[in-house]
């Protein structure tokens, strides 16, 4: 018995063939030129699935679903994508029209709640049956895993945990707030305070590592500088390291799960980051004493975690 797992993004499709251990068998990725007819992306994608299966010597009846990780608004009960911004879709009827072409049953999600789903199943979070993961990429996405099934609200909208304002007042969000967790804890809020930074303090070491240029600059920037003894660095990622646990701190009292998962690209600090954010948190947890640890981990599945994730909807 093997599952399909697809990550639709805005530049590539792609596509795994999952057995049952969560194995990824083969995968495969193709542009999906987003500009054209989504017929067309769709029938691609169907042909991308069969061909998986063809290369692995896979009989097509022995996949029994397939799943879509998709950014953007998905309507869960008919696989529908209600906006995709990545995509430029709307109203696109995707889970519907897939599964007309294979002939199996697709389930669509969210691209991060899909990338949560496969860290709590295999990742970082296996052990675990309440996760919470937190992508820190452009943006701030989120799942959350009870009971190692997906939450995800009504329809599928909810677990936009990038959106809860942690600063009533702030920096300015996409979403149209102000003050959300991920104008803060993003790698692109963390390239804003470098940037910023660099502009108040023009003998900073984040100069020359971003090679002479504000252009340069990138999450990784601050993070070498302060290991090298920056003071502006340090003063930059101490303010992210901050929000990022207040955000986690706000989570765990609500949900108390037994572990947070960090995944995207800031996340590849690893251990300097989690450390951080797991002393900030036990001081400030509700009743941190008499409550259970909760672990704050670094993802493991890197990009599969989608693939993965998408085949167990
Ligand atoms: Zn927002």
């Amino acid at each position: 018995m093997y599952r399909i797992g697809i990550d639709l993004g805005g530049t590539f499709v792609k596509a795994g063939l999952v057995d049952e251990n969560g194995k990824i068998i083969i995968k495969s990725k193709i542009p999906t030129l987003v500009k054209r007819d989504h017929a067309e992306v769709i029938d691609d994608m169907s042909a991308q699935a069969k061909k998986l299966c063809l290369d692995a010597g896979v009989d097509f009846a022995e996949v029994v679903s397939v799943g879509i990780g998709c950014p953007g608004a998905i309507t869960g009960s008919t696989g529908e994508v209600s906006y995709s911004c990545n995509l430029d879709w709307r109203n696109v009827p995707l889970g519907g029209m897939l599964s007309e072409r294979l002939g199996k049953p697709v389930k669509v999600s969210n691209d991060a709640n899909v990338a949560a789903l496969g860290e709590a199943l295999y990742g970082a979070g296996k052990n675990y049956s309440d996760i919470i993961m937190l992508t820190l990429g452009t943006g701030v996405g989120g799942g959350i895993v009870i009971g190692k099934k997906l939450y995800e609200g009504n329809e599928s909208k909810g677990a936009e945990l990038g959106h809860m304002v942690i600063c009533s007042g702030g920096e300015r969000c996409a979403c149209g707030r102000c003050g959300c967790f991920e104008a803060y804890c993003s790698a692109s809020a963390l390239i804003r305070d470098t940037k910023r930074a660099m502009e108040k303090d023009g003998s900073s070491l984040m100069w020359e590592i971003a090679g002479g240029s504000i252009d340069g600059v990138n999450g990784e920037t601050a993070f070498i500088a302060e290991k090298r003894g920056d003071k502006s660095a340090a003063e930059v990622i101490e303010r992210y390291v901050f929000y990022l646990a207040e955000g986690i701190m706000n989570f765990c009292n609500i949900f108390r799960p037994q572990a947070i998962v960090l995944g995207g690209g800031v996340s590849e600090q690893g251990a300097n980051l989690t450390d951080r954010v797991t002393e900030l948190c036990r001081k400030g947890y509700y009743g941190y004493k008499g409550t259970p640890e909760v672990e704050i981990l670094t993802a493991t599945l890197k990009n599969d975690a989608g693939l993965i994730g998408a085949a167990f909807l």
